[in-house]
């Protein structure tokens, strides 16, 4: 349950939202620039402080938790790739700040960069990649930590047309592969369709319409 409030000074960024999420479901924050969307992810992630009210998730209150104890991870839009790390180094991150081990890092990296189809690209660095392959980097450093929700903010909108629509079957499919919640911010209403099983509609920090994606959209 997120029951949130935002405000900026006097700019209410969020206003008094309150969205019970479906567990192991693939949620849509969609609406306009500015709506409120990033900072409603921020806050479920930890990055951003709650002006008011309290997220609830899978039962626990992880309100003022920081952001690494909370289960959640956000993967961002500019992938936010470490230019000096291999790939390899750059998924295994977290781990490393945590204390794991070497052998285990590493054996989870692979693990991970086995999931989203990179195992022949470990020692690469990023400015090797291509953007989707960076994007599917971020994509195994965010997962690594075993989150029960993923957070994506705008992941699609750096790649190109054509990339953007595979990327959009990848994550649908690591969706339910992996049994846990994901929470996509977009503000393409096309992306939206393709992907949720619910949408959030947002505008002007409210919630306009939420449901399952037919419904919102009256689709057959
Ligand atoms: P969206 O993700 O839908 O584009 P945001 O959550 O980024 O919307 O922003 C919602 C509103 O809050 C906007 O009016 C934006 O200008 C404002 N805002 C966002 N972040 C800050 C901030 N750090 N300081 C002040 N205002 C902010
Ligand atoms: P996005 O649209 O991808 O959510 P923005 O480019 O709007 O991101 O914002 C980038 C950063 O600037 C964010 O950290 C956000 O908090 C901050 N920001 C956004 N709007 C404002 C604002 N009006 N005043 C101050 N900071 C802002």
């Amino acid at each position: 349950m997120v029951a949130v409030t935002k405000r900026y000074g006097a700019t209410v960024a969020v206003d008094a939202i309150s969205y019970r999420f479906r567990s192991d479901s693939y949620t849509c924050l969609l609406g306009p620039s500015g709506c409120g969307k990033s900072s409603t992810l921020r806050m479920i992630a930890g990055h951003e402080s709650i002006s008011d009210g309290s997220v609830v998730l899978a039962g626990r209150d992880i309100s003022t938790l920081p952001p690494a104890q909370r289960g959640t991870a956000m993967m961002f839009q500019n992938y936010a790739l470490f230019p000096h790390l291999s790939v390899l180094d750059n998924v295994a991150f977290s781990l490393k700040m945590k204390g794991t081990g070497t052998s285990e890092r590493h054996a989870r990296a692979r693990e991970m960069l086995e999931l989203v189809d990179l195992t022949d690209l470990a020692d690469r660095m990023p400015d090797q990649l291509s953007g989707g392959q960076q994007q599917r980097v971020a994509l195994a450093r965010a997962l690594i930590t075993r989150p029960q929700v993923l957070l994506l903010d705008e992941p699609l909108s750096a790649l190109d047309p054509f990339l953007r629509i595979r990327m959009r079957g990848e994550l649908r499919k690591l969706q339910k592969e992996l049994g846990i919640s994901f929470i996509h911010v977009t503000h393409g209403q096309d992306e939206a369709l393709a992907l949720a099983d619910d949408i959030i509609v947002m505008n002007n920090a409210v919630i306009e319409q939420a449901g399952p994606a037919r419904d919102v959209f009256n689709a057959p």
